[in-house]
């Protein structure tokens, strides 16, 4: 028998309205409401790796039980759905009450001391819903199913899926913001995490004043997320190491972003996990050429807030949003201040890290602070596919003249300017001088830089092909791209041809190098 626990909606604060209609909620974290039950539910892919750590069975494939709880058609047993009430600030701004507006919560699995919660998206409307239907379409719940599993095997923290369905019903979408919906197939992805917990559900508290709600949902979080923090009762030291925590593990994960050229496209403060999670999977993408100034996200393209280089800035000015939200349990601006202001420290020593690792470097030594900043200025001055350049980077052996050949299928363009090879050859020279000074081995180079630098990225025009063939009704491509991904740093040479460049025909086209908020 399948059976969830409610720990989150048993511990906080409910919603003493009970119907399901639009409205603003006060005094709450959450809402009760169930999932529209989906008029033909097929199930088009599912992870088995998020099945075992949930204790499903898969020997038969997904049981018809279980397909019939991931479409929202059936409710398990044990399971009260809600939706999170939180707020947030969308690029910059305070938008007030937000919340799971087309996301609900079935509740928890504990599987080998873990708990682990299961969230559906796109599974029709919640009081959170504001002018929104609730229901998702086909072609964003493709491309956040095999964004969470290609992330995780990539090593960076992120919420999961566990599974993929359409519903067979319609829904109407604006895909350009233009005047022109179309109906586009509805889906539904089951997402997995510990919580789903924001930074924009303190924030509502803290906003309408409702303190002790605000304190309940700290001490929850810390208790069952943080539990090593506890000593004795919880105290302002406590949300103080937890805050100190939280900053932590959000600069990790944007380190890891940067690694692998990930840009989240809407960093609003609700969509800042508490775990330090990659979470809400929009308008993404991964950089193809290596252009710090790009971003994915069409809502985004005139002020460039989330674009790649932005990340950080942006990961610590929501930190600060946190911090004002927390406030109020701590009452001593200094401490956090304090914990604040090492973020910046703190981000850049573990960035010259990772750095290190993409060239292969043993440690990080001061000279190498700038051959970072070089590598990142060529990387930028004509069309270089990031990917692919420091993928082929680990070939390189020191000998100057074998990098044009190294490094042949990493351009867009076909010719390159003299004074641009000039800087690169000087790039080359001190790279290969501080190879020199390397204390591990040339194989030993190879294998970090491997294991740092994938081979396979989920790029939005290899998304975009998969969506494309769905929507003609054959689903293949996305089992074969979610297989792809699940080994994203090994050769796999048999998917030789997905290791290469965006096409030409991708340049612009609608899915590829931007998207809309519209999904
Ligand atoms: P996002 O940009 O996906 O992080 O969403 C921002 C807010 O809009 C969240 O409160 C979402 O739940 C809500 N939202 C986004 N799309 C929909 C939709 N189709 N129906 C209802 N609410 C939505
Ligand atoms: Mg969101």
């Amino acid at each position: 028998m399948i059976s969830l626990n409610n720990i989150f909606s048993e511990s906080n604060a409910n919603d003493s309205e009970s119907n399901n209609f639009t409205r603003q909620v006060s005094n709450a974290c959450y809402s009760f409401c169930e999932p529209v039950k989906p008029c033909s539910p097929l199930l088009l892919s599912y992870s088995k790796e998020v099945a075992d750590k949930l204790n499903i069975d898969t020997s038969n494939g997904l049981s018809q039980q279980w397909q019939a709880i991931l479409s929202g058609s059936k409710i398990a047993e044990g399971s009260k759905p809600f939706a999170m009430r939180y707020a947030g600030h969308q690029f910059g701004n305070w938008a007030g009450q937000l919340g799971d507006g087309r996301a609900i919560n079935l509740g928890n699995i504990v599987h080998n001391g873990q708990s682990l919660e299961l969230q559906l998206k796109g599974a029709g409307p919640t009081p959170y819903s504001r002018a929104g239907d609730g229901f998702a379409v086909l072609r964003s719940s493709i491309r956040e199913y095999l964004c969470s599993e290609a992330m995780h095997h990539l090593g960076i923290p992120t919420t999961r899926a566990l599974s993929l369905m359409t519903t067979g019903d319609w829904v109407m979408r604006d895909m350009f913001y233009d005047g022109h919906p179309e109906k586009e197939p509805g889906a539904i992805v089951c997402r997995v995490a510990p919580s789903f917990i924001r930074f924009g559900n303190f924030q509502i508290h803290a906003a309408y004043q409702e303190l002790d709600i605000l304190k309940q949902l700290a001490d929850f979080t810390i208790e069952n997320y943080f539990s090593h923090l506890l000593e004795q009762d919880i105290n302002k030291d406590t949300y103080l190491a937890w805050f100190k925590e939280v900053c932590e593990s959000t600069a990790d994960m944007i380190v890891h972003w940067q690694r692998a050229g990930f840009v989240h496209g809407v960093m609003n403060t609700d969509n800042m996990s508490i775990h330090g999670l990659t979470i809400d999977y929009g308008p993404y993408g991964f950089l193809d050429d290596f252009d710090p100034d790009w971003t994915p996200n069409t809502t985004d393209a005139e002020g460039k807030r989330y674009r790649y280089a932005n990340q950080p800035f942006v990961a610590h000015w929501n930190l600060v949003k946190l911090a004002e939200a927390i406030y109020p349990l701590i009452e001593d601006a200094e401490p956090l201040e304090k914990i604040l202001n090492q973020f910046p420290e703190y981000y850049e020593s573990q960035w010259q890290l990772m750095m290190a690792n993409k060239l292969g470097l043993d440690k990080v030594i001061e000279q190498d602070l700038k051959l970072f900043a070089d590598l990142e200025q060529l990387l930028s001055m004509v069309e270089t596919d990031m990917t692919i350049f420091y993928r082929e980077l680990a070939k390189y052996k020191g000998q100057l003249d074998s990098v044009s050949g190294l490094l042949e299928d990493a351009y867009y363009s076909d010719s390159l300017p003299d004074d641009y090879l000039k800087i690169r050859n000087q790039w080359f020279l001190a790279y290969s001088q501080r190879l020199q000074q390397n204390t591990i081995s040339h194989d030993k180079k190879v294998s970090l830089m491997n294991r740092t630098n994938p081979k396979y990225l989920l790029r939005n025009f290899l998304s975009q092909t998969a969506i494309d063939k769905a929507h003609t009704g054959d689903y293949s491509e996305i089992d074969k791209l979610l297989e792809i991904m699940r080994n994203p740093y090994d050769e796999q040479p048999e998917y030789d041809n997905y290791y290469k460049k965006r096409p030409e025909w991708a340049r612009h086209k609608a899915g590829c190098s931007m998207l809309s908020c519209s999904s």
